[in-house]
């Protein structure tokens, strides 16, 4: 791939798209050198400029001149120990990842594209994967826990199945559709009982689940034939698809 003089390659995300969720395909630390891109084809705003101006750290020009400056080797370089200057600008870096993650839903309203709809519509399907794995847990005595799909941001963005009092794992992501976003939901739900509620769900109505621990049993969940199916953590076997488990396959609460 091409990288031109922004440091991006031969594909760039235009405002719509961004807003329409292809910024999960660049990687925060490139958004500043999108930000000028965007300046560059017309787009213009405040929020737009500060954007381009965040000094992300790890850029060609930098990293050029990180390279002469060594080379020019005024100082000894300790052989295994981090920098403090290293460490300063990896912590430089790292605020500045965070800077552009928090202003870009500005920058997209700014020059016209909301992000929040192309967010929401994310955050319902999810939801809707969510509700069919809510199916399970009420079916099986456990529908105290109700679980709501919650957008957590980030890069790439994100969605968890949640409790009120948290979350866990990998949750959703926006390129996941059918059953392939079933199983991550399913994930999402069985991970949250687990680090949230400490206990695990489903169980094999036959052989119960992991007998020593309940983060030491096989993943509950599995795409089978483009079929998200339960499976006993214990054994392995299937349980049930994802949507269509029973008092009788698993245990009731
Ligand atoms: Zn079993």
């Amino acid at each position: 791939m091409s990288v031109d003089r922004f440091g991006l390659g031969d594909w760039w995300p235009r405002p719509e798209q961004a807003a329409a969720g292809a910024l999960d395909r660049l990687p925060a630390d490139h958004w500043p050198m999108l930000a000028a891109k965007w300046l560059a084809a017309g787009f213009d705003s405040e929020p737009l400029r500060r954007l381009a101006q965040l000094q992300i750290g790890e850029s060609l020009a930098s990293r050029r001149a990180d390279r002469r400056g060594s080379r020019g080797g005024g100082w000894a370089q300790p052989v295994g120990l981090p920098l403090p200057i290293e460490a300063q600008r990896i912590q430089r870096r790292f605020r500045a990842v965070q800077d552009a993650m928090d202003l870009m839903p500005e920058v997209l309203r700014s020059i016209g594209f909301d992000p929040a709809p192309a967010d929401e519509e994310f955050l319902a399907r999810c939801q809707t994967a969510v509700d069919i794995v809510q199916h399970d847990l009420d079916a099986t005595g456990y529908g105290r826990y109700q679980m709501r799909a919650r957008f957590v941001g980030g890069w790439p963005s994100r969605v968890h199945a949640t409790l009120p009092d948290g979350s866990w794992g990998e949750g959703m992501s926006r390129e996941l559709e059918g059953s392939w976003l079933l199983v991550a939901a399913a994930d999402s739900v069985s991970g949250a009982l687990k680090d949230v509620e400490e206990i695990e769900w489903p169980v094999c109505a036959v052989h119960g689940g992991h007998p020593g621990h309940i983060w030491h049993g096989r993943d509950p969940v599995d795409l089978i034939k483009k079929v998200a199916w339960w499976r006993c953590t214990n054994t392995g076997h299937r349980l049930a698809p994802v949507g269509q488990l029973t008092a009788g396959t698993a245990r009731t609460l």
